[in-house]
């Protein structure tokens, strides 16, 4: 037999496959992930395409392994949306398919723990084994490996609760009760109309088995989720299946939950916080076939789901869905378009709030505009009512007896209010740590970061100074240590500031504070979000994790501490960003028949976003914000590239960058070039960083587009060791 050779991607920014030998033992097909030797070192790549001649030259290196199990881990469709990716987000195609692999992991079987149904655990004493009951109560059949690490019990005690018949471990996991399929859900036949003609919209869309793409812009609480539940069914009864994608698991329990509930077993969570062998049996499983219906973060659009029908993106404006490091810099949520499109499904982008990218694609007849402008009218007969906005100016209205409080007059008296009915509250405010910065005030100085150009944010509690950027943190020292004498003052406030003024204004109430300071500990989220809405607190705070899609019956009042945070970014995505926050979060109020009411604090009262925001009006405030992206040349009316120039020194990275404006002047192409400048942040973990922004016609290809700018950065010859050029087509910001 003759020798059999195969073409190789890895997982470097190389474009162009390798050839390698595959030696007769081994069975290699297109899409198996093997292990080959590269320039001295072993690599993971994916086998792209087998039977090749042999090149003219050189020697050929054998293929390691094979490091599947079984049916090869890319599925030709999944080999094709990669190479789609990588052409489009101008990243090799081994780097792209890295995001569509299965997380790392190893087949080995997991053991998960499952509670005993009528085991009586009152007469437990063990700490460690009460943590444990305790732990798989509320959260189900969960993989022994993380009942181990999140309780701090060993592996002996869930053993010894075996054997005591309290709970069971077996391979797969077990389905509690409440997770039974086919219930919970509202039904066709009891969804209003303007629910209903999305609905069938959809579902005359999945009838004809066709490519299209709809965007579903649905107030908060006008019933989206029931609206995705049905034409998933439907998908479902067409015997093909159904990816979901949200913002964030940790973030969206609820809206999971409801999913779970209807679709019971059929549904895989791709939950990021599990561990990564847990995940990869997921995955694993889902390649199997054995799941219908698969919800995930950004990286599920690559799920690799069988006969795909429908795929849902919830909260499609959410930055979340854009990856940034490492390449590929893709946005899941045009991924999903494409990939619909490739495989005659159905897409379906949700938001109360879309980006101006796929409203203004609606506009242009690439999607089809379903609108639900309404909220669910009340079981009652009465109306939910998208909650009132009260602006305050902050300049006018401070607070007489306690001028330094972060919380005005008005917001103070509706916190009261409610707090006496026994209504709970959640605030925003963007921003973690007591104060961003400190200030000297002798010589107004504030201490920064030794490797990175921002200013350090005070943590209270710990008396700590962090920053945000890099992690790193100092002791708060107890001068200014610029002129040795003055005392550092807070400036700002962030969620902890909030925190502390509540408990010296409201002693009584019982607050809970949910930032990324609060959340580091794996289901940290799903506590604080469940003893809020078990009522166990009055009060949450939190940073822009509070404004996701959460629905509590009691929250009657939102306040925004500080709704300019947002506004004075240098970034062309400031001002959509802000007008989705403060829609968002207001859309946590009044989602029963108790009214809601929202106050935005700001010191800019007559800001269009904050007004447009204050009035619920999308509409208004997409087309004023689009005319103006138009006029200036900016997304979605020409196709942005951020050009990101980094390395250990400022001259070095400047001169790169000025290297690189000089040769795109030289070549002649449909581009414009803005910049390079130095970063708003110029430096980041010792790293010197200029960005640059290409702003392409619509009219140009991706691929074309992608040709002129490789073009360019080859022509700059071999970069500096330490040095890169990181290329982000359709970037999130320009920050
Ligand atoms: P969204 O996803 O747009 O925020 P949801 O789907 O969460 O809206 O719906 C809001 C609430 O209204 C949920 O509690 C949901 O169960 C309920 N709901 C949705 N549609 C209907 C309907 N047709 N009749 C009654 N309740 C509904
Ligand atoms: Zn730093």
């Amino acid at each position: 037999m003759s020798e059999s050779l195969v073409n190789v991607i890895l997982p470097l920014p190389l474009d162009r496959a390798y050839t390698y030998r595959v030696p007769p033992e081994l069975d290699v097909q297109v899409g198996s992930r093997v292990s080959v030797p590269f320039s001295g070192r072993i690599l993971g790549g994916v086998v792209v395409e087998e039977g090749v001649p042999r090149p003219e030259s050189g020697k050929l290196a054998d293929v390691r392994k094979v490091l599947d199990e079984g049916a090869p881990a890319l599925t030709g469709e999944l080999l094709d949306l990669s190479r789609w990716v990588s052409e489009y987000y101008a990243c090799s195609w081994g780097e792209a398919a890295r995001a569509a692999l299965p997380p790392e992991g190893s087949t080995r079987t997991q053991l998960f723990a499952t509670l005993v149904d009528d085991a009586d655990a009152s007469g437990l004493r063990g700490i460690r084994q009460q943590a444990v009951i305790a732990y798989l109560t509320t959260h189900g059949s969960t993989p022994v490996a993380d009942v181990v690490s999140a309780t701090g019990a060993g592996h002996a005690t869930v053993r010894g609760l075996e054997e005591k018949g309290f709970l069971r471990v077996t391979e797969e996991e077990s389905l509690p009760d409440e997770v039974s399929a086919g219930s919970g859900t509202i039904g066709v036949d009891r969804f209003h109309p303007t629910q209903r003609s999305a609905a069938e919209a959809l579902a005359a869309a999945l009838a004809d088995k066709k490519y299209r793409s709809f965007l579903l812009h649905g107030v908060t609480g006008s019933g989206k989720t029931e609206v995705y539940i049905d034409a998933l069914q439907r998908t479902i009864d067409q015997g093909r299946s159904g990816v979901v994608l949200v913002p964030e698991i940790a973030l969206t329990p609820q809206t999971v939950r409801r999913f779970r509930r209807h679709f019971g077993a059929a549904v895989a969570v791709l939950h990021s916080r599990l561990s990564a062998g847990a995940r990869f049996d997921t995955w694993r499983r889902i390649r199997r076939g054995d799941y219908r219906v698969v919800i995930g973060p950004r990286s599920a659009v690559f799920a690799p789901v069988k006969d795909l029908g429908l795929i849902v993106v919830d909260e499609e404006h959410e930055s979340s869905y854009k990856q940034f490091e490492p390449a590929p810099r893709y946005n899941a949520r045009d991924v999903a378009v494409v990939r619909a499109s490739m495989n005659d499904a159905v897409c379906v982008l949700g938001s109360a709030t879309p980006s101006l990218e796929s409203f203004q694609n609606a506009k242009a007849g690439k999607y089809t505009l379903l609108s639900m402008p309404d909220r669910v009218p009340l079981q009652g007969g009465g109306s939910a009512k998208l909650p009132r906005v009260q602006i305050i100016d902050l300049l006018a209205a401070r607070s007489p007896d306690r001028p330094d409080s972060v919380l005005s007059v008005p917001l103070q008296n509706a916190i009261t209010r409610r707090l006496e009915k026994g209504e709970q509250i959640i605030l925003l405010q963007n921003r973690r740590g007591f104060s961003p910065v400190l200030s000297c005030d002798t010589c107004g100085k504030s201490p920064e970061c030794p490797d990175c150009s921002v200013s350090l944010t005070w943590h209270k509690p710990r008396n700590q100074l962090r920053c945000h950027y890099c992690g790193r943190s100092f002791r708060t020292p107890s001068e200014c240590r610029e002129c040795g004498t003055g005392h550092l003052e807070p400036v700002g406030a962030g969620t902890q500031r909030v925190e502390d003024d509540l408990g010296d204004l409201f002693p009584e109430a019982r607050v809970l504070r949910m930032d990324l300071d609060t959340t580091g500990r794996k289901d940290a989220h799903d506590d604080i979000l469940n003893a809020f809405g078990e009522g166990n607190a009055d009060i949450l705070v939190g940073t822009q994790m509070v404004a996701k899609g959460l629905d509590f019956e009691r929250v009657t009042l939102v306040g925004v501490v500080d709704a300019d945070a947002g506004l004075l970014f240098p970034d062309f995505r400031a001002d959509e960003r802000t007008f989705q926050l403060l829609t968002q979060v207001a859309g946590r109020a009044g989602r029963s028949d108790l009214a809601g009411e929202v106050i935005f604090q700001t010191r800019n009262p007559r800001h269009p976003v904050i007004l447009h925001a204050k009035r619920h009006d999308y509409l208004a405030f997409a087309s004023e914000t689009l005319a103006t992206r138009e006029f200036l040349k900016y997304p979605p009316f020409v196709r942005a590239i951020r050009v990101e120039f980094r390395g250990p020194d400022e001259p070095g990275v400047r001169l790169l960058a000025e290297r690189f404006a000089n040769m795109f002047g030289r070549v002649p192409s449909p581009l414009e070039l803005i910049g390079p400048a130095p970063a708003f942040v110029a430096r980041v973990r010792k790293s010197w960083r200029y960005l640059a922004l290409l702003k392409a016609p619509r009219s140009l290809s991706g691929a074309r587009t992608r040709q002129v700018i490789e073009h360019v950065v080859a022509s700059l010859g071999r970069v500096q060791k330490g040095y890169r050029i990181n290329i982000d087509v359709d970037p999130m910001g320009m920050l």
